[in-house]
């Protein structure tokens, strides 16, 4: 198997809990190498160690980190909603029932128009230093589109979800539709999906569905996660954390409960700060959490309703300066915490064995994703051991 040096790394964000002594968080190296073998990394350390390999890249003084891990992306989609982004500008507040609009072009377009539209996002995100991603479905809301939707995100990744419970359609009631997403659709949608998910939420699903959506996809062997306390406070971060999911994502609206209940499970707390950069909302107390000993994730939420962002630098750059992080809990939420949040230890961290999945910014350090806000540092990808970007 080829394998290829990359040397001159002025530094290097490992996330490999093994070099914390020195490192800290994210296992920090100065002056580094790695070796890629094939679609893993063979090799971490001193660049003045560093093996002989069969080609040789130099990153020329510039920073190496892990891909970024986006746990949370709803990019199965059709149609635009700019003009609801600007009303909401101009005044108009944010509700869960937009997300009927894009179900009904959703449902209007072809296979091939859904997968050309996901392939361009993939693609941008992949350009921005996106290694990892989840994509839902959820703007079909019938047995046909929300099959159909997770057959298109598994094209592009093994971590799809199914989120028929997204919003409840204009033509049904709430008790029939929890009834088709538990039968018929959840049965056309397991085939394609690994995780399910369910958006609690005013307007969207009370806890009680919730609970019976998640176990019907828990019967059948798909994981859960849980969209909660976005826009109200509710019990959908307890629900989370009393089942254990992997993950609950927002958490924007918590009590001191809920906190509590997520530093004592091992239930991640993903932040997506783009959502309420783009809905003018408050965002979710990052700092009390960390504090509190919760492991928060950061992930993009890119969607064409409440965010249509798929920087994961620009959600770093709002949870350090909107949410108080530190650059380093930022980077390490974006990558290690977001693949924790997956469910996956494969990703996210650079060290031999894991997935050579890196990002070669143009700066000499990781800081700059926080302090160049806007900027595009990202100078080379590497997806599987292969460059795929620069
Ligand atoms: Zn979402």
């Amino acid at each position: 198997m080829t394998t290829t040096v990359i040397t001159g790394i002025a530094e290097l964000v490992t996330n490999d809990p093994a070099r914390a002594d020195e490192g800290g968080l994210l296992g920090l190296l100065t002056d580094a190498a790695v070796v890629v073998e094939g679609s893993r990394i063979a090799w971490v350390g001193p660049a003045a160690e560093a093996p002989d390999a069969d080609l040789q890249v130099d990153a020329g003084g510039r920073a190496v980190i892990p891909g970024f891990v986006d746990s949370h992306s709803h990019l199965v989609f059709a149609g635009d909603r700019s003009a609801e982004f600007e009303a909401r500008m101009t005044g108009e507040t944010y509700t869960a029932g937009g997300i009927r609009t894009t179900v009904a072009r959703t449902r209007a377009a072809t296979d091939e128009q859904l997968t050309s539209h996901v392939a361009r996002l993939v693609a941008e995100m992949r350009a921005q230093g996106t290694t990892s991603l989840e994509i839902k479905s959820g703007y079909g809301l019938s047995v046909h589109d929300e099959a159909r939707s997770l057959a298109v995100a598994a094209q592009f990744t093994s971590e799809t979800t199914f989120l028929g419970a997204h919003v409840v359609p204009a033509d049904t009631t709430p008790e029939d539709y929890v009834a088709l997403v538990t039968g018929p659709m959840l049965a056309a949608a397991a085939p394609h999906a690994r995780w399910i998910d369910v958006f609690c939420e005013d307007g969207a699903f009370d806890v009680d569905q919730a609970r019976a959506i998640l176990a019907a996809g828990s019967d059948i062997g798909l994981r859960g996660r849980l969209h909660a306390n976005q826009l109200t406070y509710g019990g959908g971060v307890q629900l989370a954390c009393e089942l254990g999911l992997a993950a609950v994502d927002h958490c924007t609206f918590l009590a001191d409960d809920d906190v509590s209940a997520l530093a004592a499970s091992g239930t991640i707390a993903t932040l997506l700060p783009g959502v309420e950069f783009s809905t003018r909302q408050p965002y979710p107390d990052a700092r009390g959490l960390l504090d509190a000993g919760v492991r928060v994730a950061l992930a993009s939420d890119c969607n064409p309703g409440s965010c249509f962002t798929s920087s994961m630098a620009l959600c770093i750059a709002l949870a350090v300066r909107e949410m108080r992080l530190s650059p380093a809990e930022a980077l390490h939420a974006a990558t290690a915490m977001g693949a924790a949040a997956l469910d996956r230890d494969d990703v996210g961290v650079l060290a031999p064995g894991k997935a050579a999945d890196l990002v070669l910014l143009d700066a000499p350090s990781y800081v700059h994703l926080a302090y160049r806000p806007g900027v595009p540092l990202v100078a080379g990808v590497w997806q599987a051991g292969r460059p795929t970007v620069g």
